[in-house]
C-alpha cells in the first residue's frame, strides 16, 4: 500500500536527500507521525469508514438501527428496527439472530420476529423480555437507545403457518412465547377460521401483548390465564377447554416445562404430527440416551482483533 509516508521518503522536500532529510529533528517528527498514523490506519479497509457513515448500506454486513423501544409490560419491551438493504424479509413466526457488542465480546441471540409484513416503512420489530441475569434481552430492554447500530441476520425458522391455513387452529404459549404467535396473527386474516389461543403468563401485568389479546381479531378466541392466581393450562385440562384440540394443528412456544408437557401428551395421544413447537432454549439429551440435540440458536464470540 502507498502511505503518505513512504510518498514522503521517495520525493525529499526543499532539495533535501532522504538521508539528510532522515537527519532533521522536524523531519524526524514528521517520519514519526507519519509511522502512528499509519499504524493507527493500517488494519482499517474503506469499508471500515463506510461502516461508520452507511452501516445499512447495500452490499454490507446485515445490520439494523434500532428506531424505537415499546414498553410492553415492565420486564418485556417491543424493539422496532430498520434493517440493512439486504434485509429480505420474513415469513410470520420466523425469528432473526441479533449480535450486540459488551466488553468487546460479540453476543448473538435470537428473537422472533413480531412486526407486520406489510409495513410500507420496511420497519422490523422484535419483543423481548429482559431475563433477570440475561446479558443481552436486558441490554435490549433496559439499555439500548434509538439510533444503536446491532448486526442481524436474515429471518429464519419454519415455525410458520402453512400457505393455507388449516380450518382449526389451536396456538398453546407461555410467557414470551407469545412473540412467533404474535407475529403470525398480526398477519394473517384469520376471518371464516376456527382459531383457539391459549396463553399464559403469571400475573395480569407480565401478559406481553394483554391489549391485542383482549381485542383478538375475527376468527381467534384468546383464552389468558394469570398462573400466579389460577391453575396454568396442562395438557390435562385441554380437553374441557378445547375439548376438540386433537382436530387442531396446534403451534406451541413458552417455557420448557410446559413444551416437554404437551409434547408427552400429544405424544400419548397419538396426535405428534398436530405439533409444532419452538423452543427458546436447547434441549438436552443425556449422554447414551443418542437421539438429535438441538443447538442454542445464538452463542457468543469475540470479535476478531487485529493489533
Ligand atoms: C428461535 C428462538 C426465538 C426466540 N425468540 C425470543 C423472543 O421473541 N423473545 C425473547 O425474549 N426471547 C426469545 N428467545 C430467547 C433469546 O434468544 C435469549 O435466549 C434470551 O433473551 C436470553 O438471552 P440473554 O443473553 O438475556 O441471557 P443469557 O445471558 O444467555 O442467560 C442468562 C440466564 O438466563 C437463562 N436463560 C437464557 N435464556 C433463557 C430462556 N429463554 N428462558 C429461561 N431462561 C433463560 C440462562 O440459563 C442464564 O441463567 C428466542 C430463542 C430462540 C432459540
Amino acid at each position: 500500500m502507498t502511505t503518505t509516508a513512504s510518498r514522503f521518503e521517495a520525493r525529499p522536500q526543499s532539495g533535501l536527500t532522504p538521508q539528510r532529510a532522515g537527519g532533521s529533528p522536524f523531519l524526524k517528527a514528521r517520519d514519526a507521525a507519519a509511522r502512528i498514523a499509519r499504524g493507527l490506519a493500517t488494519p482499517v479497509i474503506p469499508d471500515d469508514y463506510l461502516d461508520l457513515f452507511a452501516p445499512l448500506r447495500s452490499g454490507a454486513d446485515l445490520r439494523g438501527r434500532i428506531v424505537a423501544i415499546t414498553p410492553e409490560t415492565r420486564d418485556a419491551a417491543t424493539i422496532t428496527i430498520r434493517p440493512g438493504r439486504d434485509w429480505q424479509g420474513h415469513a410470520p413466526g420466523q425469528y432473526i439472530r441479533v449480535g450486540v457488542d459488551v466488553d468487546g465480546v460479540r453476543h448473538w441471540r435470537a428473537y422472533s420476529l413480531t412486526s407486520d409484513t406489510s409495513a410500507r416503512d420496511g420497519l422490523i420489530s422484535i419483543t423481548v423480555k429482559a431475563m433477570p441475569d440475561g446479558l443481552v434481552s436486558r441490554y435490549l430492554v433496559h439499555d439500548a437507545r434509538p439510533g444503536v447500530v446491532i448486526q442481524i441476520d436474515q429471518a429464519s425458522g419454519d415455525f410458520v403457518l402453512p400457505q393455507s391455513v388449516p380450518a382449526k387452529v389451536l396456538f398453546l404459549t407461555g410467557g414470551s412465547g407469545i412473540t412467533p404467535v404474535m407475529g403470525m396473527l398480526r398477519n394473517h386474516d384469520f376471518d371464516g377460521l376456527d382459531v383457539v389461543h391459549a396463553h399464559s403468563a403469571p400475573t395480569a401485568d407480565d401478559v406481553i401483548f394483554a391489549r391485542e389479546l383482549a381485542d383478538a381479531p375475527t376468527g381467534v378466541r384468546a383464552i389468558v390465564r394469570h398462573t400466579d392466581d389460577e391453575v396454568m393450562l396442562t395438557p390435562e385440562q385441554l380437553d374441557e377447554v378445547v375439548p376438540d384440540w386433537r382436530e387442531r394443528e396446534t403451534w406451541i412456544c413458552g417455557p420448557t416445562p410446559m413444551l416437554d408437557a404437551f409434547e408427552a401428551h400429544y405424544a400419548a395421544a397419538g396426535r405428534t404430527e398436530l405439533l409444532h413447537v419452538e423452543r427458546f432454549r436447547p434441549t438436552i439429551v443425556e449422554a447414551g440416551e443418542g437421539g438429535t440435540a438441538s443447538l442454542r440458536v445464538g452463542g457468543d464470540s469475540r470479535i476478531p482483533r487485529t493489533e
